[in-house]
């Protein structure tokens, strides 16, 4: 699939705001800084959909783009800077909860880690109540390029060693570069069978 045609529709500061939609919705979420505007750029081939690095602290939106006139992606608010809590309403807004448990169309939510780092307390976290909740997920590795290939593999298998100690099998992954456009053909190929395949169960 090649996107043609994506358009902004809107921004979300609650749940209540999001619309009602029969479309299929896929969404990005992840740390601050992860990549994600860049990820979301580069799927769309457009350099200026998704704006890069809000400043933390800044009101929190979510925002809907139509893609093809046929599916949404969703932008969501990226995560991690909230302040030292237990509690996850503070760690992750309730507008991500509430979108992440109440949005019906919700298909595919795709968590965006560092390819660099070590696993990450809180993406474990944000990802063990995906688990909890039954959100279907991917994992997206971002900035590949940054490192070797030698030391990608490494790194990624190191958290995956880390994830297997929590699931048993791990969800779909795939190895992305926004630098580079790697991984830009197999995202829109999942989502593209997937949206295939929900049509055809309809
Ligand atoms: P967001 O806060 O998750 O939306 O992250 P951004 O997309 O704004 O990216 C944060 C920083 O990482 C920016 O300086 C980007 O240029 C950089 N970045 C994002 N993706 C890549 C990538 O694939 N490769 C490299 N080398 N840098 C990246």
């Amino acid at each position: 699939m090649k996107i043609s045609k994506a358009i902004f529709l809107k921004s979300a500061g609650q749940f209540k705001d999001c619309k009602r939609t029969d479309m299929p919705e896929y969404a990005f979420i992840g740390r601050s800084n992860v990549g994600k505007s860049s990820l979301i750029n580069m799927l769309c081939n457009n350099n200026k959909l998704a704006k890069t690095s809000a400043t933390p602290g800044k009101t929190q939106l979510i925002n809907f783009f139509v893609i093809n006139e046929n599916w949404h992606l969703v932008d969501l608010p990226g995560y991690g800077y909230a302040k030292k809590s237990k509690a996850l309403r503070d760690t992750f807004s309730a507008l991500i909860i509430d979108y992440c448990t109440k949005r019906e169309n919700l298909t595919c939510l795709f968590v965006l880690i560092d390819s660099r780092l070590p696993l990450q307390q809180i993406d474990l976290e944000f990802m063990q109540w995906c688990g909890e909740k039954n959100i279907p997920f991917c994992i997206i590795y971002t900035k590949a390029d940054k490192n070797s290939k030698s030391e990608l593999t490494k790194n990624i298998n190191t958290i995956e060693k880390e994830l297997l100690k929590h699931w048993e099998e791990l969800p779909n992954t795939f190895v992305t570069s926004s630098e580079k456009g790697l991984g830009k053909e197999d995202i829109l190929e999942f989502i593209d069978h997937t949206n295939k395949q929900k049509q055809s169960e309809i």
